[in-house]
């Protein structure tokens, strides 16, 4: 049973999000001298713990799991584990987290997986070839006999199916009428895909991957096939701006993020808002916005810890 009568829907909601997440305006020469204006979109302040997209992504998959446990996937540094596990805690939903890479087994846990342990998920390490075949039913169903997780509520990796794209559509209806294009840094795409869907027609959704290799395109297409029943809105992606690949920060991002937060007093998350923020200055200076565009940045998370 899904829906706003599940018994998950009102604690959630008790949760007291801040939405719709707040909208500022950012003065920066760098898009003042080409006549383009900059907003950030704050899902960064959604929620102290559940952040960002990741409320937007969870929320619904939390409400479809009608309070059985909950079993993801993710690396050892996965916002989206240390999301679910946040969320577990405070809702008293039981979580086990999938972790990527056996040798991680029986070693002191990073700080990331930690925060997770600490919200009370169960972590399960596992090597790099069954973690790859996770998405096959056998392979699925092992993992979950293993976990002993098997009447668990299932969210794939990076959080991103149906639920999750509808999740992010309201994304898209809060910035109605307060941008031309929206821009967002893309994971899995389950974010731009449902954002995509949620804007007005006009408007156009920008993707910056972090992950290198391009296969994203039809990945988004097929997650708004999944959650939409065919293609929605009007996106595309710049694949130029991932910097070597996922969890790559080379000393050029981070001085650049490191002057964005002097200039906007905004803490800037490494491994996706960075990027997005980086690849939006370079299309600016490269004239890709016309004079009186409005551009939105979504300030997807916040730094950790
Ligand atoms: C998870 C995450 C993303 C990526 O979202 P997708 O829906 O997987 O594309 C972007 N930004 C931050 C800060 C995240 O934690």
């Amino acid at each position: 049973m899904t829906g706003p009568d599940t018994p998950d829907a009102p604690r959630l909601a008790a949760l007291n999000p801040r939405l719709p997440s707040p909208v500022r305006e950012v003065v920066d020469a760098r898009f003042e001298r080409r006549g383009v204006r900059l907003l950030l979109k704050r899902d960064d302040l959604i929620h102290p713990e559940l952040i960002g997209n990741k409320w937007r992504k969870l929320a619904p998959n939390l409400t479809a799991a009608g309070g059985r446990a909950v079993v993801t996937f993710g690396g050892a540094y996965s916002n989206h584990l240390r999301a679910t596990a946040a969320a577990g805690r405070l809702l008293g939903i039981p979580t086990v987290g999938v972790v990527r890479g056996d040798e991680l087994a029986g070693r002191p846990l990073n700080p990331s997986l930690a925060r997770c342990a600490a919200d009370g998920m169960r972590l399960h390490f596992v090597d790099r070839a069954t973690y790859r075949s996770k998405s096959e039913p056998r392979a699925l169903a092992a993992v979950l006999r293993a976990t002993d997780a098997e009447d668990a509520y299932v969210v794939p990796e990076g959080g991103s199916n149906a639920e999750a794209v509808r999740g992010c559509r309201a994304l898209g209806t809060e910035l109605c009428d307060q941008a031309d294009v929206v821009a967002v840094a893309c994971g899995t795409g389950g974010t731009l895909a449902g954002l995509a869907a949620g804007l007005a027609p006009g408007q156009r959704a920008l993707g910056v991957p972090v992950l290198k290799g391009g296969f994203l395109t039809g990945e988004i297409e097929d997650l708004q096939h999944q959650a939409f029943g065919g293609a929605r809105g009007t996106w595309y992606l710049d694949d130029r701006f991932h910097f070597g690949g996922y969890a790559r920060v080379p000393a050029e991002l981070d001085t650049f993020a490191a002057d964005f937060e002097r200039r906007h007093d905004l803490p800037v998350e490494r491994l996706y808002v960075a990027k997005l923020l980086y690849a939006l200055v370079a299309l600016v200076g490269e004239g890709a916005f016309p004079r009186g565009t409005t551009v939105a940045a979504v300030i997807t998370g916040r730094p950790f810890p």
